[in-house]
């Protein structure tokens, strides 16, 4: 039977609506509006249209928005300054530092920089450690995102084998602490695992991670498994350019029982959770309930 598709799309569509009904209570009852600064540094043309991207969904969700672009030369003390103040502004309720930085820039320090509370990446330490030891962080987007999908398919998953392929800082290991903190047995294979294909075909939750197209075939898949491809990758196939996951996602539809499609997945998620993200800072900066639903 073919595998029903999670249609990441809709399920962000879903989420960013949710987001405005919290932003307009949080204006109606309380006279405040979250607000999300994000931060560029250069002019990467990937990361512009990431940077405007961002600053289109948080007006349409009714957030401010607050843009910074600084020349690729300028200096660490500058950055920090700028971190610094908006740090100290009460407006803004999230901040975001748009990776990659340039050279001499040293990344760690201005993540490092940025007040824990305001982390709406969720990569500052203080959140990674508290993520890690089961309290209350901001949680990284992307994981987060899948996270959400995968609730909202399985309800509990709790008990539920589940397999991260990837251990990065920003995706593979805080999805394998999420998912730990589901309940899951949770996983993590990486380039130097020994029985990858046979570490996968045990699992009834595959989240593939790694950044090489279409590397995850159908017969790994135990039939009936969810598998959450976050890879983006782009090949030439038929002389056009096109988007593929890290799985082959059409011998792993023919197995499993829920799957992500690339693009239309993982991707449209990310920018969903930021602002979810940032309204569950802008909650707990002014002492009032979280939104249900938008955290881990
Ligand atoms: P990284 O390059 O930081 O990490 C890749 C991981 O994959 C590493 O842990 C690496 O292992 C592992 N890996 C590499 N080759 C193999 C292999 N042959 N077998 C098993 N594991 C392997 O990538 P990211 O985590 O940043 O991103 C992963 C993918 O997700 C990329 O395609 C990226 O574009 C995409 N992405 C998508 C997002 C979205 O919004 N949908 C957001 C962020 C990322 P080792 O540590 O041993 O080297």
């Amino acid at each position: 039977m073919a595998a029903t598709v999670i249609d990441g799309k809709a399920f962000a569509a879903k989420v960013r609506g949710q987001v405005a009904e919290h932003v307009t209570r949080l204006k109606g009852d309380h006279g405040i509006t979250p607000g999300l600064a994000v931060v560029l540094v250069g002019e990467d043309p990937a990361s512009q249209v990431y940077v405007r991207n961002k600053g289109k969904q948080t007006v349409e969700v009714g957030m401010a928005s607050f843009e910074h672009k600084l020349d690729a030369s300028v200096s660490q003390g500058e950055l920090l300054e700028l971190i610094g103040k908006l740090n100290a502004d009460p407006a803004v309720h999230g901040i975001l530092c748009q990776l990659p930085v340039p050279d001499h820039i040293d990344s760690d320090t201005i993540l490092g920089a940025i007040d824990p509370a305001k982390d709406v990446d969720g990569f500052h330490i203080s959140n990674v450690g508290l993520l890690g030891t089961g309290q209350k962080a901001m949680v990284p987007c992307t994981p987060l995102g899948c996270l959400m999908m995968l609730r909202d398919h399985h309800g509990s998953l709790s008990g539920m084998d589940a397999v991260v392929i990837g251990r990065s800082n920003i995706v593979g290991k805080p999805m394998a602490q999420l998912l730990l903190g589901d309940s899951c047995t949770v996983t993590i294979a990486h380039s130097r695992t020994k029985d990858l294909a046979g570490t996968v075909r045990r699992a009834d939750i595959v989240v593939a991670a790694v950044g090489r197209p279409e590397m995850v075939p159908g017969d790994w898949i135990k039939p009936g498994a969810t598998v959450i491809d976050v890879g983006i990758n782009r090949i030439e196939r038929d002389g056009k350019n096109k988007l593929v996951g890290d799985c082959d996602y059409a011998s792993c539809a023919e197995v499993a029982g829920a799957i992500t499609p690339v693009p239309g997945g993982v991707g449209p998620m990310t920018i969903a959770c930021l602002l979810a993200n940032t309204v569950t800072a802008c909650c707990r900066a002014n002492g009032l309930p979280e939104p249900e639903g938008l955290t881990a």
